[in-house]
């Protein structure tokens, strides 16, 4: 059993973010999501916010903090694709996938950390991809922005690691969710084949390898990029 504490997961009204909060809310955990529409999973708090948009999540927070009491843990998941080829990308394409998944990590963390440094204790989990350190053709915007995600993980390491902080990122392969349902299915189908566990990843189990960070055991690990990809990106 590890400490109860106050989480927060961003996007938790679907996919890999529900279910984290959903495990966090079965291991006895004080869960909040942010969500544009829809609710997070039975037991959890619902506030709306949307990451690119500083006040949204400032008012948040003030609400996670109201009820549920100063944000320990928080997840930023949020997260989007704009897929073309580079020739194609348009400034907006790359900005706002940037925006949404990197800028959005950043809004969250520094909201986060203001609380955190004045309980000494914190678990910062960025949820980056595969795709971030292995490269996808047709994703120049999103792999960047999810791995600029692991030079974040490491900084706040650096600056906050004395304060009882960590700072880590996990990285999932190819999991079911509205996010890959969206690929043709013989891209799907392309990727699958690579996948040394010869099958998609799911959404649980991506939250069982977060709900680890952030729980007591986990303390002593910092700055670290933990895959959850069936084996896909191998040393990567
Ligand atoms: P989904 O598309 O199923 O869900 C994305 C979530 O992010 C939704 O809750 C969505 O909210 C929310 N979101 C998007 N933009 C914003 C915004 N501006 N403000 C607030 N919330 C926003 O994706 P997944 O569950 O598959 O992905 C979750 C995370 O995991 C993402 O960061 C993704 O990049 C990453 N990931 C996914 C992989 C996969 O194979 N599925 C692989 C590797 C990483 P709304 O419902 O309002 O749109």
């Amino acid at each position: 059993m590890t400490t109860p504490r106050t989480v927060l997961v961003t996007g938790g009204n679907r996919g890999i973010g529900r279910a984290i909060a959903a495990e966090f809310v079965a291991q006895g955990h004080r869960v909040a999501v942010t969500a544009r529409s829809g609710e997070g999973p039975e037991g959890a708090l619902t506030v709306r916010a949307d990451v690119t948009d500083g006040a949204s999540l400032d008012a948040a927070f003030a609400e996670v903090e109201k009820q549920l009491g100063p944000v320990e843990v928080v997840v930023a998941n949020a997260g989007i694709t704009r897929d073309t080829l580079v020739l194609r990308m348009s400034d907006e394409d790359f900005d706002t996938v940037v925006d949404t998944n990197l800028g959005g990590a950043f809004r969250v963390v520094k909201r986060a950390s203001k609380g955190m440094l004045k309980a000494r204790f914190g678990r910062v989990i960025l949820i980056s991809s595969i795709v971030g350190l292995y490269g996808s053709p047709g994703q120049v915007n999103y792999a960047s922005s999810k791995a600029a995600l692991v030079g974040m993980a490491r900084s706040l390491t650096r600056e906050l690691g004395a304060r009882g902080i960590t700072a880590n990122v996990v990285a999932p392969g190819f999991i079911e969710s509205d996010m890959t349902a969206e690929l043709p299915a013989d891209q799907q189908a392309e990727y699958i084949k690579t996948v040394p566990a010869g099958r998609p990843g799911r959404a649980e189990e991506v939250a069982k390898a977060v709900a680890w960070l952030a729980s007591d055991d986990a303390g002593y690990i910092s700055g670290a990029v933990i895959p959850v990809d069936g084996g896909l990106g191998m040393g990567h």
